[in-house]
């Protein structure tokens, strides 16, 4: 009997060793996620397949092109994707600026969002070339309060779908190189000076940029609105705040704007995403087209997804390559988490993923 209990003894420690030797459950493959704002511009299957491996489900943005013609390429594949993938992907669409002055462009591009939407489109994306590109006959740049775009914006809002905004830049983009706060910022427009708005004053400042998207916001208190790349607020969390604080249907998603965090005081970075857990969506402004090489954008955008997920999960000392000095995660507990990778998305982009 000695011996048969020992035998039991043995049996149950070797029971508890073995579950001390699991590893810890992996939340990141564990919980639901959303990739807010990717652009995925193909009909391979390989981006809806792999965000399924890793848990995610993609919000593919159609983003303006200079043409009419491309815009309705790349929304036919994203609803290609969408109804393959119903429960992975889901769209959303753009219109376009051809022809703002003439007296039926308005219509036009509230045939074309109905049909979208028809097609399941969940919301609409606007670009910064309103603001930075688009001017009227006599030469003044189009901001998006003018009056022209509202009978657009309302019926967004009584179709009960979303805008995704992305106005303006970075404000590192007003900023001589050696102001600018990220690496990637200082790399890019030293290659794209015809972008860097430091060296063209006579296009409208950082500051009307957000003072024209501000009075969109107050104009239209009842639409949702995404602002994408944290609002173009990416430089200062407090300056984020006011803007949430003042207009409470704002969110902002932080695709391709997280190294901004990182170079910004983490405590108090930290606090922030706490406080406005319910108006942060995670993204990555991932991109793929039929020219890209399949394998290097899958190795990026995995490296991209498990490094954030480090940032924002953890609380280890990192290093990016875009952010000059050393940073320490935020280490978010698991609610906070929840939020930012798929809640807030559900919440913001109504009607995604069915
Ligand atoms: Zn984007």
């Amino acid at each position: 009997m000695k011996i048969l209990n020992h035998i039991a003894e043995l049996f149950l420690m070797l029971v508890i060793l073995t579950a001390c030797d699991k590893p810890k459950k992996d939340l990141f493959l564990q919980i639901p996620k959303i990739d807010a704002h990717v652009h995925i511009y193909t009909r391979d299957n390989t981006f809806p397949e792999f965000a399924k491996t890793k848990n995610f489900r993609l919000l593919s943005i159609v983003t303006r092109a200079d043409d009419t013609k491309k815009i309705r390429d790349r929304f036919d594949m994203a609803v290609y994707q969408k109804k393959k993938y119903p429960k992975t992907v889901a769209v959303i669409t753009t219109f376009s600026m051809e022809n703002f002055e003439s007296p039926d462009w308005q219509q036009k591009v509230l045939d074309q969002l109905k049909a979208d939407f028809d097609a399941g489109a969940i919301a609409v994306k606007i670009w910064k070339d309103i603001g930075m590109v688009f001017r009227d006959s006599i030469g003044n740049f189009i901001m998006i309060d003018d009056p022209r775009f509202d009978p657009i914006l309302d019926f967004i809002e009584l179709q009960d779908k979303t805008l995704l905004a992305h106005l303006g830049e970075p404000r590192n983009c007003w900023l001589p190189l050696d102001s600018m706060t990220v690496l990637s910022d200082r790399g890019y427009f030293k290659e794209n000076p015809q972008y860097h708005m430091y060296l063209h004053p006579e296009y409208p400042s950082y500051d009307a940029q957000i003072a024209a998207r501000d009075r969109m916001l107050a104009k239209h208190p009842n639409l949702r609105v995404v602002g994408a790349h944290l609002g173009s607020l990416e430089w200062n969390v407090d300056e984020l705040a006011k803007r949430l604080d003042k207009y409470p249907n704002f969110a902002v998603d932080m695709a391709a704007r997280i190294c901004h965090f990182q170079v910004q005081n983490s405590d108090k970075v930290r606090d922030f995403i706490i406080k406005y857990q319910d108006r942060l969506l995670y993204g990555t402004d991932f991109g793929i087209s039929d020219k890209a090489n399949i394998d290097a954008r899958k190795q990026w955008l995995e490296e991209e997804w498990r490094n954030d997920w480090k940032y924002f999960s953890t609380d280890s000392v990192m290093t990016a390559p875009a952010v000059p000095d050393s940073f320490t995660g935020l280490k978010l507990d698991e609610k906070v988490l929840r939020k930012i990778y798929f809640e807030n998305a559900v919440k913001w982009y109504p009607g995604a993923f069915r």
